[in-house]
């Protein structure tokens, strides 16, 4: 019995791992090792790693956190979780694994506009986040994808990083207040639908087959929990216009008493440096679990 399984060994799972490992806690991660940032050659915006592989700054952690010896590492698919009088269960392949307090740091996977070409840029020069990709685009020329009146928000921000154009692509049309607003923005907009996205960077063919020229794009995308297991142990969620995350507390437990979540899974937004703090969080809200019981 351990006294925490942790699902998810990404930035979030390593950092609460690393509080409990801190605390000479029996601990086990579990990890399937699809990271949101899998498809992003470089990862920017978190202190010391900036510009670094987002995989050399997981494997860092990984192996600081197996420097402890009360760690043990699985690699796989926790596939299903269950309470029991004791504590938790959950079963990885053919192996089944019990602890007293489950932490769930699964993150988000994220569903695409369906526009041609669009998913093999992702990463590369189609990004959701102007912090994360925005700076290397060396205030060029940018565009935004329409994807609801949510795109509203992306348009008026990315200005700051390039010469903006919002594609509406017929999701979404501003009124005339919006309109202003990107006017006193500098954001030119653009309405005819498109093609596809071609070329080496982010060109969009539009419909009429002009071609439009761009370093990046960026785009809102729907997330969705990467696993099933919060929702299968009946934690509660709330809703955000993006997709669904896990509800906690301050302490990051859930609504099930003992289950904590942290990271993409339990915010509305999330970045490597939040879900590390997020994770920090839910490290030290299993340990006080463990301590003062719940
Ligand atoms: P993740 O990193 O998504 O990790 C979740 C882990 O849990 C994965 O390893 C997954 O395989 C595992 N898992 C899921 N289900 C199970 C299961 N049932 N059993 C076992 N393991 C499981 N943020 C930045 O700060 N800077 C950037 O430059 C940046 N660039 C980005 C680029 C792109 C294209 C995208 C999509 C995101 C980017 N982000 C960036 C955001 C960042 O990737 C996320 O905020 C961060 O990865 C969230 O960390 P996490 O630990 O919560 O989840
Ligand atoms: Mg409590």
């Amino acid at each position: 019995m351990y006294d925490a399984i942790i699902v998810g060994g990404s930035y979030a799972g390593l950092s609460a791992a690393l509080q409990l490992a801190r605390a000479r806690r029996r601990l086990l991660v579990v990890d399937a090792g699809k990271r949101r940032n899998r498809f992003a050659p470089t990862s920017h915006g978190f202190l010391t790693q900036d510009g670094r592989a987002p995989g050399d700054i997981a494997a860092d952690a990984r192996a600081q956190l197996m420097a402890y010896p009360t760690v043990a590492w699985a690699d796989g698919e926790a596939t299903s979780a269950e309470q029991g009088n004791t504590g938790f269960a959950i079963a990885v392949g053919a192996s089944r694994h019990e602890a007293k307090r489950l932490v769930l740091a699964t993150g988000v996977s994220d569903t695409l506009p369906a526009i041609p070409g669009l998913a093999e840029r992702w990463g590369k020069s189609v990004f959701h986040c102007p912090y994360c990709h925005g700076y290397e685009l060396d205030q060029g020329d940018i565009g935004v994808l329409g994807v609801s009146a949510l795109s509203m928000h992306h348009a008026l921000m990315l200005p700051d990083w390039g010469r903006t154009t919002f594609f509406l692509n017929g999701a979404f049309e501003p009124d005339a207040e919006q309109m202003a607003q990107l006017q006193a923005r500098g954001v030119s907009v653009e309405r005819q639908p498109i093609r596809e996205m071609a070329g080496e960077r982010a060109d969009l063919t539009l419909t009429d087959g002009r071609v439009a020229r761009l370093d990046g794009l960026f785009t809102m995308t729907r997330t969705s929990p990467s696993s099933p297991l919060a929702e299968e142990l009946g934690c509660a969620f709330e809703d955000s216009p993006i997709g669904p995350f896990v509800k906690t507390d301050v302490t990051k437990e859930t609504s099930v008493p003992g289950v904590f979540a942290c990271g993409d899974l339990a915010r509305a937004a999330g970045s490597v440096a939040l879900s590390v703090g997020d994770g920090a969080m839910a490290g030290l809200g299993t340990h006080r679990s463990l301590m003062f019981g719940i």
